[in-house]
This record gives C-alpha cells, structure tokens and sequence, in this order.
C-alpha cells in the first residue's frame, strides 16, 4: 500500500480526525447526562401506567395461544377461500371468550384459551 503523506494529506487526516475526536467528546457528554439523570423507578412507573392504559383501553389481549390459532385460522382461510377473518369476544363472568370466523365461508372456530381465567 502507498499512502502519499504529503503536508497536505497530513492536515486534512489531522482535521478529520481531530473532528472526529471532537464529535465523540461530545456524544460521550450528551450520554453522560442521560445516564445521569436516568431514573429507574420513573421510568417503570410510566412504563406500568402505559401498560394499565392499554390494558384497560383493549377489549382482550390475546395469549400467545389465541394468536397463534388466530394465524393459523386465518392464513387458512385466507388460502381457502380469499376470506378475512372476524374476531368474536364474548365477556363472560370468567372471562372473555375469542372466536374466529371467516368472512367469506362463515365457518367459525373456538380459539379461547381459559389458561388465563
Ligand atoms: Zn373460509
């Protein structure tokens, strides 16, 4: 490798790198600030509030079983029968209970998972 370390490649190096430096000083400063003045227990407490927030604003919240089915049901049908797929929630005094139908056949499916009333 031949690298020309003439004056001029020398001083456009030196100021590139002395910008360089100079940008991560900086950055290095603005992350010590946050970190400063991070505080854990504000941010859990606004992360648990949004949390409530979405839960009591949300009809259900599907486990990981429903969502699962849900798919399957879903790309099923959507292969099937070119059909979207409905959502059923009926509140009981448990639960809620989740159904799927598909909107072009209208065949229907129980995808309720009681594991967690
Ligand atoms: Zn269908």
């Amino acid at each position: 490798m031949n690298i020309n370390f003439n004056k001029i490649n020398k001083d456009k190096v030196m100021g590139d790198l002395s910008a360089f430096i100079d940008k991560l000083i900086s950055e290095r400063d603005s992350l010590s600030e946050i970190v400063r003045n991070y505080n854990k227990d504000e941010h859990i407490e606004k992360l648990i509030e949004e949390n409530t927030k979405l839960r009591i604003h949300s009809l259900h919240t599907l486990s990981v079983k429903e969502r699962e089915q849900a798919r399957e049901f879903s790309n099923k049908h959507w292969e099937s029968c070119k059909g979207n797929t409905r959502y059923i929630l009926e509140g009981t005094g448990i639960g809620t209970a989740v159904g799927v139908q598909c909107t072009k056949c209208g065949v229907k499916k129980d995808i309720t998972d009681t594991s967690n009333w």
